[in-house]
């Protein structure tokens, strides 16, 4: 902890002077492609030039060599949750039943913490889960230079159609804290500006939900109201993210205009083909699913057979690749380990996405489709968001567990 204070104390005041430093490593990846024996010069929290060290050298007062590591942007996760921790600890009822906002979002800001430290410098949190606004407070707390922490995109409450998210099961006459905000018709609209009002950047819906007579997924809100909630949210310049695993949640979601589905576990290829048609992102959160499968089949995850619901999200994942669907990374982190987001990017690769595929939807992917400008790649006039990996990610994907330094905004966070 000394060592990390000391570090930022360093730093902060040649932020503020803004000596020009260059960063030289093996490889860099500049958000499409690996180059050899690059460098990066960066003054203050812009990158300035990027190109041969030999050729930047002389432009440094300071020059930091990572040997045979690899230069990176910041990652962006495009699914967490800091307001979760994993279900093997405490399951998500009892997180959402049993556990004060306070205490919640005290261990949510150090779980943003956590996704910082892991290379991942923003972070596009989708539901507080039953906490409120706990994420707004937290992404202020981090703006503020009260806890350090990623640049962060929050969804607030999240949206669902009267009795269809949980907890559920208990006597109808006790009113339980439940996951997320309920509405239906027309009073969409006042929970949509309400919402963002309270600071949502995005607005979450649950397109399906587990409300089917056996507990299957079903789609919940009409077409038009999913409408009505894209349409309130653009009247103020924001954008509508679907939960939807049903091919007829997908199917609403897309035609109601939202910018990314999240899941999409029984895409069909016609679904596919319509997403692609509207410009529509999937998430597909394969490590969630992984995760979940530990947590209730005691699953392994090395010498078991895998459980079905593994089996078929990994069907679903190739069925995306070959669409052309444009996919973004996001894991569904919180489900399992903050700090371990890395893990959805190696699924990916195990799955069958190309190496350089999967580090381009980390980074400059997920700038694009999330609406980040100068973030994602390393080019000039970009932010000074920069990691390195210990190794070299695009032979070994695993390598990006290896994050050993990380930059946020030209200050730096671990060294
Ligand atoms: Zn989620």
């Amino acid at each position: 902890m000394k060592l990390r204070l000391l570090t930022l104390l360093l730093v902060i005041p040649t932020w503020i002077n803004a000596q020009k430093m260059v960063l030289k490593a093996a490889h860099l990846f500049d958000g499409m492609e690996m180059h050899k024996d690059f460098a990066l010069l960066i003054e203050g929290n812009t990158i300035v030039e990027v190109g041969d060290f030999l050729s930047l050298r002389p432009k440094g007062d300071t020059i930091l060599d990572f040997g045979n590591k690899t230069l990176m942007p910041g990652m962006i996760e495009g699914h967490s949750h800091v307001l979760l921790y994993p279900y093997d600890i405490t399951s998500w009822d009892d997180q959402v039943l049993k556990e004060s906002r306070s205490l919640r979002a005290i261990r949510g800001a150090q779980m943003a913490g956590r996704q910082l430290m892991a290379g991942f410098t923003t972070v596009r949190d989708l539901g507080s889960e039953g906490a409120q606004y706990a994420d707004v407070a937290i992404k202020r707390s981090i703006e503020q230079g009260i806890v350090p922490g990623p640049r962060m995109i929050v969804a607030g409450r999240a949206i669902v159609a009267t009795g269809s998210y949980g907890p559920r099961g208990f006597n109808p006459d006790v009113t339980v804290p439940l996951g997320a905000q309920e509405g239906d018709g027309e009073h969409l609209r006042t929970i949509v500006r309400e919402q963002i009002s309270n600071g949502a950047d995005v607005v979450k819906v649950y397109a399906d939900y587990r409300t089917g007579p056996h507990g299957e997924p079903m789609p919940t809100f009409s077409l038009e109201e999913l409408k009505l909630i894209v349409e309130t949210a653009a009247s103020t310049g924001r954008r509508v993210v679907a939960h939807a695993s049903t091919v007829e949640g997908m199917r609403r979601a897309t035609l109601a205009g939202v910018y990314t589905i999240e899941h999409g576990t029984n895409a069909t290829e016609e679904i596919l083909e319509l997403m692609k048609e509207r410009g529509v992102a999937i998430c597909p959160t394969l490590e969630a699913t992984r995760a979940i499968a530990s947590y209730n089949e005691d699953w392994d995850g090395i010498s078991m057979p895998e459980p079905f619901m593994v089996q078929e999200k990994r069907e679903m994942f190739k069925k995306v690749l070959k669409s052309g669907v444009t996919i973004i990374s996001g894991g569904d982190v919180g489900v399992f380990p903050h700090g371990e987001n890395a893990r959805e990017l190696v699924l990916m690769a195990s799955y069958g996405m190309d190496n350089d595929k999967v580090l381009q939807t980390a980074t400059s992917t997920n700038a694009r489709v999330l609406g980040l400008e100068h973030l994602g790649s390393l080019k000039p006039g970009f932010l000074a968001d920069i990691i390195v990996v210990n190794g070299n990610p695009m032979e070994h994907i695993e390598d990006l567990h290896k994050v050993d330094f990380v930059m946020k905004d030209g200050v730096i966070y671990k060294s």
